[in-house]
Parts: structure tokens; C-alpha cells; sequence
């Protein structure tokens, strides 16, 4: 097996390691690690600090690594089928210790006095106790910094440590540059194989900041370098025949409308109707924050692309929000002579066909829908606008795909994430963005409130009044399951599952409801419209819960464990409610009130507007907090962190702009494997 070219990595299962059989197969798929290239690109989320220090520095209780001596014999205890382990040991020297074993009563015979271990685990300076949780013997060199896996059940943070090491011995030299060596050279980078290595096992900070660096580049620069790409054949390209957009459309349009538009979304359907009426194809970002009214806008696009005598395709991240915007397209446009069809993977099979003989002929004006609009089957006879919500749920690929199905389509893309602009820049460049900063009148605010456990008692009560109301509630937990996800940090929050359970016993003749990430597809939906129909008063949830969905009737969101997550998701979350006519509230549960997790949740309770909110949240998470940044609508990355290597970013768009402006690199053979990166995505459009 040795001499395996890198980029067969990518096709090596990971059965082929030592000790992966199908079980433990199963398993790292739930982590989605399929192949070695998958485990080898499998980063700790932190690592424990494991340099022994003196004991006489720790005044509160800490997690602590020393070196100790075994006095005496020691002392095994059962309670059940629990054991404790005592004993005595001496550390540096001079404290004496109780140290205790939790349900390691195996260790028994190998602390004999005189024994030299070197233990992790909690110290508690008052009690001079010490609760370990690791343990090795002799007190000789062991790793300063032990990594910590995301694990799931049946596989711990140990042995996937163990399965990557022996990766990382069979297969680690087989790991390929992957960027152009003159900036490998510029920047001082350390090799991609150096720095997949120290990733996992560094031997100290510098190790680590190397590694980082080094790969946090990688990712930024192959993102920006699609980026570049599309926008370097976008400047390049032909002329686009202008739409000749009636100059009654727009008042016809906003006639038909219950309210009238807000400036701001006045203002983005100016912008994007210039967009559309020019000669290049229009790439737009469409960013407002929950509830600014990105439909209506959306909408207006699409009806004039059909007075102009084109064709619209709108695609949604799920089946639940492309039946709501649906309904919506119906109702609005209908009447205005728009002709409108959804297609997703429920439509069924003589439906679908009949609609995509309408949509080649050119009889339907706007399709909306899921996924199932990128099929090869699905053709239109003059495509010339794509418009996708949620638009980072999609990959860069998928938004092409769709794309590429006009000849120079024009691309609008909706976003609720309100991205700092500092951020954006640095991710975007001078990309197109229209922003919808102004709330449409009447809304109620929502009032925020931070409870401690103690308090979840008076939150129930709450509850069953909302409930008794008729209205619904949604309730959030940061798991799907106890002991899953980084490490076992202990948090204080109970799981979904457990809550699901604790919400049945506590809303007695009220049905609550179940849905998480783990769920298949169909069931999740199957939920959320049960929820949506008002079938089910009480849904506990994981952050699954969609970004668009519009439920009026939820009025009350209680997010246990809040503390945990990032403030654009928990302002996301509680933008879940609010949306109707009724008085809304969101608790924020949590026993972090102190400090820079205190901060946080105090700026929702004080602010409704998520451009401030996503501001502060940048300013005040400190380095390597990444938790949150998931699903925030940001484009995830493995290892770069947006909220701190913005820098790098910015670095990596300018030196991708260069080399896509670089005729060189559309023809040496030594940037083939770039070009055919972005060829796996670009392809061109069809005739
Ligand atoms: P989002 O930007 O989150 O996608 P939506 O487009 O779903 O927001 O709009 C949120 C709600 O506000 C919808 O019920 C919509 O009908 C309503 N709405 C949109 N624009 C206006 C407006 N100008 N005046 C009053 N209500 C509006
Ligand atoms: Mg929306």
C-alpha cells in the first residue's frame, strides 16, 4: 500500500486502516468520515493542555496535569455497580494529594506505593482532592497537548485519536501539495503534509499556529479561487441580450400588494431591476435579517423577468420553504398573469413530467423548488433569472448547475445573514449586495429575557398559558443526545431527546413533537408542517428548524443552553417567532451570566437588529470559539476562522484575483490540478 498518490486519498475507504472494521465504518460515517482523505482532514476541535504545573498555583479548582508519587495502598470502594478509587499520592514532591478513580477499579493493582504516575484531572485546592481522568504510568514525557475529536456515541475522542494516528503512519506521506509553490514560497507556508501532521499532533503553540496558518490559507484560497473564477468569465463574457422590462411592471406590481414596500426593499428592487435591464449578468446578494421582507423583493425580480418574456427559476434549501414561497408567489402573482409551478421531490412523477414539458416550451414563467430543480431532465426555453434563499445552504456547484441551465443567466441570492461589513468584503470583494436594513411597519418586538435553570419551573408556566392561548411554542436544546458532540464538556443543558420527554410530562393533553439533524429528510419535513399546521403546540428542536419558516401562531421560543450557541444563530432562532400579530418572547436558558458569555446574551436582550448583533458577536468571541459559526450563514471552513483570520482571507482573495487574471495559469500544466478544481464546478454554460 505505501507510494499511494495523494489524490487516490480521496479513494481509499477507511477499512483500509489498521483496526477499522465495519463497525467502527459506521460509525466515522456518522461523522462523515468515508475515506482516509476524510480522516486525515478530520481536525481536533481543541486540545487539553497536558504540561504538568505546580500545584501551589492553582487557588480555584482547574483542570491540572502533574507528576505524582503513589503513598501507601490504595482504597476501593462500590456503591452499586459504580466504584471509587482512593489514594494518596504526593505530588512534586511535597503536596499531599487525595487523588480518586472514578469506575477505573482495574487500576487497583497498578498503584502500588512508591508508584509514579503522571495524572489529569480536576483539582480542588480546598479539599486537596484531585478527580482524575487521565492517567500513565511513570512519570517520563507524555504529549503536552492531547488532542480532543468531536466524537459520537460508541466512538471516543481516544480512539479516533488512535485510528489517526495509524492514518497518519501509513497514509500521511501520501498527502500532496496542493497549492501553487510560489505562494507556498511567498508566504513561508509549511507544506501541507507538515502541517495535516502538526494539526493532530503538535509539539507545542508554534506547531499549532504554523499548521493553522497554513491550512486556514489553503481553504480561503481554493474558496476565493472559485469566487475569482466565476467573476474573471463573468467580465470576460459576451454580452448579455438586455430584458426589456415594461414601464408599467413595477407599478403594476406594487399595486397589487396589501402593503406598500419599504424604502429599503424600494431601493433593492431598483438596484437589481438596473441589474437586469444591463448587458452583464447580474450576481447579487440579497442580505436582510429575519422578517426584512427579501420575498417580496425576490418576487418583483421574477415578474419582471416575465413581462420581459423570460423565465424564473427559484430555488429553496428544502420542501417545506419552496411550498411557503410557493403560496406566496401564487397569491402575489397570479393574478398579474404570472404563470407559477413548484417542483420538488414530492411532485409526483406525472405531475413533474407534465410541468417539465411546460417549462421546455416556455409556458411556465416560475418554477420554484428544491434540488429536484437541477436534475438534467429539468430544461427551459429562456432561463434568464436564478434565485436561491437560504443561498448558503447551497455549494458553489449547485448555484451553477442551476445557472447554467440560461445562457448568462442572471443571479439574485437571498440571505438572512446579516455579515458584518468588514466580513463581507473580505469574502466578497466588490460582489453585488443589496441590503434590506428596515423592518416592514407594525411588527411587534419581541422581548428577550436570560433565565437560570432555576427558573425553568416559572418558563413552564409561561408556556401552558401560551399554549392554553392556542398558541404554539418552540423549544431548542444545542444536542440531539447526552454525550455527544465536542468532547463531553459539561454544559448544564439538557439534550432534545431528554427534553422532548421532560416537555410530554410537563404539557400533559398538549402533543409535542421531535425533530433534529439525524432525522431522514422526509420525516423532518413531515414534522415541521405538522408544527406549521398547527398539529403539534410544542416542537423541540435542534438548530434544524428552518431559517425562512413562518409560523404566525409560535409566539414563545425557549433555547436551553444558549450560552452555547453563536448570537446570529440565536437571533436566527428567535427570529422563528414574532412573525404574526401576537405578543412574542424568547427566554435565552442559561447559568452563564458572567463574563464574555454573560455579555453576549445580554446584547440580544438588548437589540433586535442583527447587523449590531453579528457586530458585536465578532468583536466579542475570542480566538478559536468557533462553535456557532456553523449554520450562521456564513460559508463554513474546516480550519479557517472567519472571526479571526480575516486577514488571511483577505490575503487569500488577492492573491486569487492575481492568478485567475494570469493567462499562465489557464495553460501550465503545473496549475492542472487548480484549473481541474474548478472545472469539477465551472461547467460551462450549455448552448
Ligand atoms: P424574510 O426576509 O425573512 O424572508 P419575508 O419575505 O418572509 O422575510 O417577510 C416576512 C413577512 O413580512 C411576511 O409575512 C411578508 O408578507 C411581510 N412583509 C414583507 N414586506 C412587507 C411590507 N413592505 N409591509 C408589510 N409586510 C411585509
Ligand atoms: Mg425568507
Amino acid at each position: 500500500m505505501n507510494g499511494v498518490p495523494s489524490e487516490h486519498l480521496e479513494q481509499v475507504p477507511v477499512t483500509l486502516v489498521p483496526g477499522v472494521g465495519h463497525v467502527k465504518q459506521g460509525l466515522l460515517a456518522e461523522l462523515d468520515i468515508y475515506t482516509v482523505d476524510d480522516l486525515l482532514h478530520y481536525f481536533p476541535v481543541r486540545f487539553e493542555d497536558r504540561r504538568p504545573r505546580p500545584l501551589e498555583t492553582v487557588t480555584e479548582p482547574a483542570q491540572v496535569t502533574v507528576l505524582a508519587t503513589v503513598e501507601g495502598a490504595p482504597e476501593l470502594r462500590w456503591r452499586g455497580r459504580k466504584s471509587v478509587l482512593r489514594a494518596r499520592v504526593r505530588v512534586d514532591h511535597r503536596h499531599l494529594v487525595t487523588a480518586m478513580w472514578f469506575n477505573q477499579h482495574y487500576l487497583r493493582g497498578r498503584l502500588g506505593d512508591g508508584r509514579v504516575l503522571r495524572v489529569t484531572g480536576r483539582y480542588d485546592p480546598d479539599r486537596r482532592t484531585l478527580v482524575v481522568s487521565h492517567t500513565e504510568f511513570g512519570g517520563a514525557e507524555g504529549a503536552a497537548f492531547v488532542p480532543v475529536y468531536r466524537s459520537t456515541k460508541g466512538l471516543s475522542t481516544s480512539q479516533i485519536q488512535q485510528i489517526i494516528d495509524k492514518a497518519l503512519a501509513r497514509y500521511g506521506h501520501a498527502l500532496s501539495e496542493r497549492l501553487p509553490r510560489e505562494l507556498v514560497d511567498k508566504y513561508r507556508l509549511w507544506s501541507h503534509r507538515r502541517a495535516v501532521a502538526a494539526m493532530h499532533r503538535p509539539l507545542g503553540d508554534e506547531d499549532r499556529r504554523q499548521a493553522h496558518r497554513r491550512l486556514a490559507f489553503e481553504e480561503f484560497f481554493l474558496f476565493q479561487l472559485q469566487l475569482q473564477a466565476l467573476r474573471a468569465r463573468r467580465a470576460h463574457s459576451e454580452q448579455r441580450p438586455k430584458l426589456a422590462v415594461p414601464e408599467d411592471a413595477f407599478e403594476t406590481f406594487t399595486a397589487s400588494l396589501p402593503f406598500p414596500l419599504t424604502n429599503a426593499q424600494l431601493r433593492a428592487c431598483r438596484e437589481t431591476t438596473s441589474d437586469l435591464v444591463g448587458d452583464r449578468p447580474m450576481v447579487r446578494l440579497l442580505q436582510g435579517d429575519v422578517g426584512s421582507g427579501k420575498t417580496w423583493v425576490a418576487l418583483w425580480a421574477a415578474y419582471a423577468v416575465t413581462r420581459a418574456g423570460g423565465q424564473t427559476a427559484f430555488m429553496a434549501p428544502t420542501e417545506i420553504l419552496a411550498e411557503q414561497h410557493h403560496r406566496e408567489a401564487h397569491r402575489r402573482l397570479q393574478t398579474l398573469g404570472v404563470r407559477v409551478e413548484l417542483l420538488t421531490g414530492r411532485t409526483p412523477a406525472k405531475e413533474r413530467a407534465a410541468i417539465l414539458g411546460r417549462l421546455a416550451a416556455g409556458s411556465v414563467d416560475l418554477v420554484i423548488g428544491t434540488h429536484a430543480l437541477l436534475t438534467a431532465d429539468v430544461r427551459f426555453a429562456r432561463l434568464e433569472l436564478v434565485m436561491t434563499d437560504e443561498q448558503h445552504r447551497f455549494g458553489v456547484s449547485q448555484r451553477n448547475a442551476l445557472r447554467d441551465k440560461g445562457r448568462w443567466a442572471h443571479v439574485l441570492m437571498l440571505s438572512a445573514t446579516p455579515i458584518p461589513r468588514t466580513l463581507a468584503l473580505a469574502l466578497y470583494g466588490d460582489l453585488d449586495v443589496s441590503v434590506l436594513d428596515e423592518r416592514p411597519p407594525g411588527r411587534k418586538p419581541i422581548r428577550t429575557v436570560i433565565c437560570g435553570y432555576s427558573e425553568e419551573p416559572k418558563v413552564i408556566l409561561r408556556a401552558r398559558q401560551v399554549l392554553a392561548a392556542g398558541r404554539q411554542v418552540y423549544v431548542v436544546a444545542p444536542l440531539i443526545e447526552e454525550g455527544e458532540g465536542e468532547g463531553d464538556r459539561a454544559t448544564g443543558a439538557p439534550s432534545a431527546v431528554e427534553l422532548e420527554a421532560r416537555m410530554r410530562d410537563a404539557f400533559a393533553g398538549f402533543s409535542v413533537g421531535l425533530l433534529h439533524g439525524r432525522m431522514p429528510g422526509q420525516e423532518k419535513d413531515a414534522v415541521m408542517r405538522s408544527f406549521a399546521a398547527g398539529e403539534i403546540a410544542v416542537l423541540v428542536s435542534t438548530t434544524v428548524i428552518e431559517v425562512g419558516i413562518d409560523v404566525l401562531n409560535a409566539t414563545l421560543m425557549v433555547i436551553y443552553g444558549a450560552e452555547r450557541f453563536g448570537l446570529a444563530q440565536l437571533h436566527q432562532l428567535r427570529g422563528r417567532v414574532g412573525r404574526g400579530a401576537y405578543e412574542s418572547c424568547c427566554v435565552l436558558m442559561s447559568d452563564a451570566r458572567q463574563g464574555v458569555s454573560g455579555e453576549r446574551l445580554r446584547t440580544l436582550t438588548a437589540s433586535e437588529d442583527g447587523f449590531y448583533i453579528a457586530e458585536r458577536d465578532l468583536e466579542l468571541r475570542g480566538p478559536g470559539e468557533f462553535l456557532g459559526v456553523r449554520q450562521s450563514g456564513l460559508p463554513e471552513f474546516s480550519v479557517g476562522d472567519l472571526t479571526t483570520d480575516l486577514r488571511v482571507m483577505e490575503v487569500a482573495r488577492d492573491e486569487a484575483a492575481r492568478l485567475v487574471a494570469d493567462p499562465d495559469f489557464w495553460l501550465l500544466p503545473k496549475y492542472a490540478a487548480l484549473r481541474q478544481l474548478l472545472e469539477d464546478i465551472e461547467t460551462p454554460p450549455s448552448v
